[in-house]
C-alpha cells in the first residue's frame, strides 16, 4: 500500500532541490537554491529559471543556508500544496533574519493570488514572479538587492520560452521533459490552472524538434512532451503549414529510432485517432497514455465541465485499446466533488473497473479560490465522506495495479536503463514502453545507463516488475 500511495502523490519529488553540477566549467560568483512543488510543468519551469539564472552568474546549490537567492516554485492545485509552501517560507525567513543579504522569491502558480499577502502582510519574501514572467527575473533581482520588494505576475498570450534551453540540473542523463505548450483553455470548474497559468499557447515546433535532437546528441534516450492538454497542440507560423500534435509526435519520432517519446497530459476530448495511429506506427512512441477521467458519472462530469460523458470516456478507452492493444493507461480521479452522491461515486469505481488503469493519481476535492466551482457550487460533501470515498478509490486502484503488474509476469519487454535500482547497485532499473518500472540484476553483461535491453518478467508488486535480462 505504501508503495502505491507513494506513487499517487509523488511525495519523493515534492520540494526537490537542485544540485550544483559536477565539472561545470563556469565559475559562478553567487548561489541560488530552488525547490519545486506540484506538477511536472513546474519542475520543467524550474529548469528554465535555472538557465536564466546561470546567464546572470548564479550557480545552483542544494543547501539553502548558503544561497544568495532562495526560490520556491509553487503549486496551487490543492490547499495542502499551498500550506506546504507557506511552512517552507517560514523556515527560510528564520535563516534570512540572520543573513540580511539573502533574497527569497516565490515563483509559479501561487504568485498572483498571494503576492500582496507574502510581500506586504507577512513580509515573507522579496520577489514574486508568475509563470510567464521568468525572463524579468534578472531585473527584479537587481532591484530587490537594493531593498525593494519586486513583483511581476503578468500572464502572457505568447510566452513559451521557446528559445531558452533548459538546464537539466537534476537529471539521470537519460530521460528529460520538454515543454511543448503553456496554459490551458479548458476551464474545468475545479481547476485553478487557467487562472494561474493563463491562456493556452503552443511552442514553435522547430524549437521543440531542435531541443529534442540536442538532448539525443547529448546522450538522452527519452523525452516526455509536456503540456496541460497536449492533444490540442497547434502551432502555425506566418502562413507555414500548421503542425498538430500527431504531426509533432511523428517529427520527434523520426529524430532517431533510439529516442523514446512520451507525452502528458491527454484530455480525453482531444486525443484523436490520428494521434493513436501515429503511436501505433512508431515503435519508439511509448505505448502509454495518461487519460484523466476525474469522475465516472455524467452529471458530475458536466458540473466539472469536462465536456464528455461516462459513455464517451468508456468508448475512448475501448478505441485506444482497439488501436493499441498493448497500451498502458493511467488516470486522475477526484473524490467527493460538489454534490456527488453515493451512487455517482460508485460510477467512478465502475469506470475504474472497466478501464483497468495501471496507475492513478487520486485526490479528494479541495475547493480552490477563484475557480468556477467555488463561484457556482457548494463544496457540500463532508470531509469524512470524501476521505472514505478516496480510500475506496485507492483500494480499488491498488487491486487493479496488482492485477495489471501480475499479468506481465512471463512477458518480455524492451527496457531503457535509467540507472542503478534504489535497492542495490547490483540491479538496474528502467521502464518499459508502458511506463512500468522494471528492476533486474545487472549480471555479467557490460550495459550502461541509456542502453536498451530485453527483460523477461519473473515476478511483480503493485508498482514494480522484477525480471532478468534475456
Ligand atoms: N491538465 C491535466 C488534466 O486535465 O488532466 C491535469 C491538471 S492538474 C495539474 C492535475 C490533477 O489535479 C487534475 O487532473 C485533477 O485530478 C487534480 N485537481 C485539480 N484541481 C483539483 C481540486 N480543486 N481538488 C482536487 N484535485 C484537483
Ligand atoms: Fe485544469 Fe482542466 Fe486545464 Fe487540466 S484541462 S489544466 S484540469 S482546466
Amino acid at each position: 500500500m505504501a508503495e502505491i500511495l507513494h506513487k499517487v502523490i509523488e511525495e519523493s519529488r515534492q520540494g526537490e532541490a537542485y544540485e550544483s553540477f559536477v565539472g561545470d566549467p563556469n565559475i559562478f560568483n553567487k548561489k541560488f537554491y530552488i525547490e519545486s512543488y506540484g506538477c511536472q510543468m513546474n519542475f520543467s519551469d524550474s529548469e528554465i529559471v535555472a538557465s536564466i539564472l546561470h546567464g546572470e552568474g548564479f550557480g545552483a546549490t542544494r543547501n539553502f543556508e548558503e544561497a544568495d537567492l532562495v526560490l520556491l516554485n509553487t503549486c496551487s492545485i490543492r490547499e495542502k500544496a499551498e500550506q506546504t509552501v507557506r511552512n517552507r517560507l517560514q523556515a527560510f525567513r528564520k535563516v534570512k533574519d540572520n543573513k540580511p543579504g539573502m533574497l527569497v522569491g516565490v515563483l509559479g502558480c501561487m504568485a498572483e493570488r498571494l503576492k500582496s499577502k507574502f510581500l506586504e502582510e507577512e513580509k515573507l519574501v522579496d520577489i514574486v514572479v508568475g509563470p510567464d514572467a521568468y525572463r524579468s527575473l534578472p531585473g527584479l533581482i537587481n532591484e530587490a538587492e537594493t531593498g525593494q520588494k519586486m513583483v511581476n505576475v503578468l500572464l502572457s498570450r505568447e510566452e513559451t520560452y521557446a528559445d531558452i534551453s533548459p538546464v537539466r540540473l537534476d537529471s539521470n542523463g537519460v530521460t528529460a521533459f520538454v515543454s511543448i505548450m503553456r496554459g490551458c483553455n479548458n476551464m474545468c470548474t475545479f481547476c485553478v490552472v487557467p487562472f494561474t497559468r493563463g491562456r493556452e499557447r503552443s511552442r514553435d515546433a522547430d524549437s521543440i524538434i531542435s531541443e529534442c535532437r540536442d538532448l539525443f546528441t547529448r546522450g538522452f534516450r527519452e523525452v516526455t512532451l509536456l503540456g496541460q492538454n497536449v492533444d490540442s497542440y497547434h502551432y502555425s507560423d506566418n502562413g507555414a503549414e500548421p503542425v498538430n500534435f500527431a504531426q509533432l509526435l511523428e517529427r520527434v519520432a523520426l529524430i532517431s529510432p533510439l529516442l523514446r517519446i512520451r507525452f502528458s497530459t491527454s484530455h480525453p476530448k482531444d486525443i484523436t485517432d490520428d494521434v493513436l495511429f501515429t503511436m501505433a506506427k512508431y515503435e519508439n512512441i511509448c505505448k502509454y497514455i495518461h487519460l484523466p477521467v476525474q469522475s465516472g458519472n455524467t452529471r458530475i462530469l458536466q458540473l466539472m465541465n469536462r465536456t464528455y460523458t461516462r459513455e464517451w470516456y468508456i468508448n475512448k478507452v475501448n478505441r485506444i485499446r482497439e488501436i493499441i492493444p498493448e497500451i498502458g493507461l493511467s488516470t486522475d480521479v477526484i473524490a467527493g466533488f460538489c454534490s456527488e452522491t453515493e451512487d455517482e461515486h460508485k460510477d467512478t469505481l465502475s469506470v475504474m473497473e472497466h478501464s483497468c488503469y495501471d496507475m492513478a493519481y487520486m485526490f479528494s476535492y479541495s475547493e480552490r479560490p477563484g475557480t468556477l466551482a467555488e463561484r457556482r457550487y457548494k463544496d457540500d460533501v463532508p470531509e469524512d465522506v470524501k476521505k472514505r470515498r478516496l480510500e475506496e478509490i485507492i483500494e480499488l486502484q491498488r487491486r487493479k495495479s496488482v492485477e495489471s503488474y501480475k499479468n506481465d509476469v512471463g512477458k518480455t519487454f524492451t527496457v531503457l536503463i535509467e540507472g542503478d535500482s534504489k535497492r542495490s547497485g547490483e540491479h538496474w532499473c528502467g521502464r518499459n514502453s508502458q511506463n512500468k518500472m522494471v528492476v533486474f540484476p545487472k549480471g555479467e553483461l557490460k550495459l550502461n545507463k541509456g542502453d536498451y535491453t530485453e527483460v523477461k518478467i519473473t515476478s511483480s508488486t503493485g508498482a514494480t516488475l522484477l525480471g532478468e535480462i534475456v
